[in-house]
């Protein structure tokens, strides 16, 4: 026990040396060390596996290195997640929204609070501050239960030497070598940007667009799925003229009418401009200092154009396994996507192994796995159990809920509509559907109804096989119905044996029962 202490203490002064940049010997004082594990990347999933492992005994090492954007934006430990996704994203999301309380106030009674909404306009430098100085506490939280939890934290970048020895070279230079018995690759990914002239000169990513000092102002907004609606979705309520460019159809692999249903909202009733079939060709920076974007539609021989003080691509991500040298360590990956491969085929994943034995990978890193925070920390979580506590259990990637926080969020958990009639035929699928209009939306004096359906297998009980609502907190109401369904309860055990809780929008899921079939008016009226 005492050695152990006397181990960590001389490690843990090796690398304050080490994060100065002086290039020390780090192997002259620690050359017999073997770690059991080092983790590459300190972002949901790599942090989580190393605190799992960590608790039983474990010695851990986790490397996270934040390469900065083309705008020099960089950040702390934590990873996308707490840097430049969900956290800062749903944070705007829910100040966004606070727009439609103080735009309506004065419908609800409150005379003083009477605003034209074009007036209405967000203080960026306040807002963004507030959302940083959280993220930066939670910068801080992570390094706090890394030193709490005795595991070992390296602001460096890692490559691989071999299967049992990474390089880890920190922001000077300095170059260590590494050894470990296990290794868990957890480094996530980056947003591309389009192959076009100045796309990479004048435009920004999601990566950026969080720590922007002041107003992005008048923004292009490329790409047609998560990050795009969303990040249109506060830009546009913040008062940032916002335009959506989808080169073919938005939120492809969600259930069509319900996809439809959120850019309709978006379009129609918050005004937000979308340019569909198009894809921008060249961004030009003109005398105004503004960026001039070109672009063509699939269907429109012309060339068409405008002026934007933004232009923000969210057209996918990277993985970031470029500068692993994988090669090295026999780590495969699929030769498209460039994520790490683990089972027989790029669908499926095999207990997050590689091909190379005691090298794993976790999060969005992995190729058939799901981009979403609970999947990576679940993931790297068990993988940790099942290495160091014998325990078996394995990640099961089915039947993830998720959610678009769109100006209407969007939350689903199963099949679509289309995928349900497609496995299971037609005629064996029932949808049971309704619009609601939430006590919320009534109090605003605004007139959009909400929406949800429930598709459920017919030649089992009526299994529900799929859940998608369309609302106001549509996330928060879906979590507990994921959880039954992940367990496979049926529509009577939902619809007809469960009470509702009243008046609330969750209670519209308990009381579905007009199906899609019937050709009933699904419009929902009084209690
Ligand atoms: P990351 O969190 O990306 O962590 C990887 C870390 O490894 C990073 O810190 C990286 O800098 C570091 N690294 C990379 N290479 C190296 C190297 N060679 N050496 C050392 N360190 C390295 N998911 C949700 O569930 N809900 C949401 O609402 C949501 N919103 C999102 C919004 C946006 C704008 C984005 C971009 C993503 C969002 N996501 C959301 C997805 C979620 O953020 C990711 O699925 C999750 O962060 C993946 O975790 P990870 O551990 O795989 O990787
Ligand atoms: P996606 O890979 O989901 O979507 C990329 C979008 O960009 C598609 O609409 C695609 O169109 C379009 N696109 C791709 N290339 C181009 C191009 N060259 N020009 C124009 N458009 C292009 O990426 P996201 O960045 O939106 O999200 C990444 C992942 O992060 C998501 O899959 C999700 O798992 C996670 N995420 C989760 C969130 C949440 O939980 N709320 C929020 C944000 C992200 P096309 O369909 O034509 O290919």
């Amino acid at each position: 026990m005492k050695l152990g202490r006397y181990a960590i203490i001389i490690t843990y002064s090796a690398v304050r040396s080490f994060s100065t940049g002086l290039k020390m010997n780090y192997n002259a004082s620690n050359s017999a060390k073997i770690y059991d594990l080092v983790v590459i990347g300190g972002g949901s999933g790599g942090l989580a596996c190393a605190k799992e492992a960590a608790i039983f005994g474990k010695e851990v090492a986790v490397l996270d290195y934040v390469v900065p954007t083309l705008k020099s934006t960089s950040w702390g430990l934590g990873g996308t997640c707490v840097n430049v996704g969900c956290i800062p994203k749903k944070l705007m999301h829910h100040i966004s929204q606070m727009r439609d309380i103080i735009e309506n106030a004065h419908e609800a009674g409150w005379k003083q609070v009477s605003v034209k909404p074009e007036s209405l306009q967000i203080d960026w430098p306040t807002m963004a501050t507030r959302v940083q100085n959280y993220v930066k506490s939670l910068n801080w939280g992570h390094r706090v239960a890394l030193r709490e939890n005795k595991i070992e934290y390296i602001n460096a970048k890692a490559k691989f030497k071999d299967g049992e020895t990474i390089v880890a070279t920190d922001i000077k230079g300095g170059e260590k070598e590494i050894k470990a018995k296990n290794f868990v690759i957890a480094v996530g990914g980056r947003p591309k940007y389009p192959d076009i002239p100045g796309a990479k000169e004048f435009g920004i990513t999601s990566d950026d667009l969080f720590w922007l000092k002041n107003t992005p102002g008048k923004t292009l907004v490329v790409g047609g799925s998560y990050v795009a609606l969303e990040c249109a979705g506060f830009l546009h309520a913040f008062g940032c003229d916002t335009t959506v460019m989808v080169r073919s159809i938005a939120l492809r692999g969600f259930d069509r009418q319900m996809a439809e249903m959120v850019t309709e909202h978006m379009e129609k009733e918050k005004k937000i401009k979308f340019i569909y079939g198009a894809e921008p060709i060249e961004v030009i920076q003109g005398d105004s200092g503004k960026y001039r974007v070109k672009w063509k539609k699939e269907k429109n021989p012309g060339e068409m154009s405008d002026l934007f003080d933004t232009v923000l691509f969210a057209i996918g991500r990277d993985p970031c396994t470029l500068e692993l040298n994988l090669s090295a360590a026999n780590v495969s990956v699929d030769p498209n996507t460039k994520k790490i491969l683990s089972g027989s085929n790029s669908k499926t994943v095999d207990m997050e192994k590689t091909s190379a034995p005691n090298i794993y990978a976790i999060g969005d890193v992995l190729q058939g796995g799901v981009e979403l925070t609970p999947v990576a920390i679940k993931a790297g979580k068990l993988l940790a159990r099942r290495l160091f506590h014998k325990e078996t259990a394995q990640m099961n990637y089915d039947l993830i809920a998720t959610t678009v926080f769109t100006p209407l969020e969007y939350a689903c958990v199963g099949m679509t509509e289309e995928e349900a009639s497609c496995k299971l035929g037609e005629n064996n699928v029932e949808v049971y559907h309704c619009y609601f209009k939430p006590l919320e939306i009534v109090a605003m004096g605004q007139q959009q109804s909400c929406y949800m359906k429930m598709i459920c297998d017919i030649n089992k009980s009526e299994k529900v096989v799929g859940l998608h609502i369309l609302g106001l907190n549509a996330g928060e109401i879906l979590q507990g119905f994921a959880a039954a369904i992940k367990h496979g309860i049926t529509y009577s055990q939902i619809c007809l044996n469960t009470i509702g809780i009243h008046p609330t929008s969750a209670e519209e899921v308990v009381k579905l029962h007009i199906t899609k079939r019937s050709n009933i008016d699904p419009h929902l009226t009084g209690c």
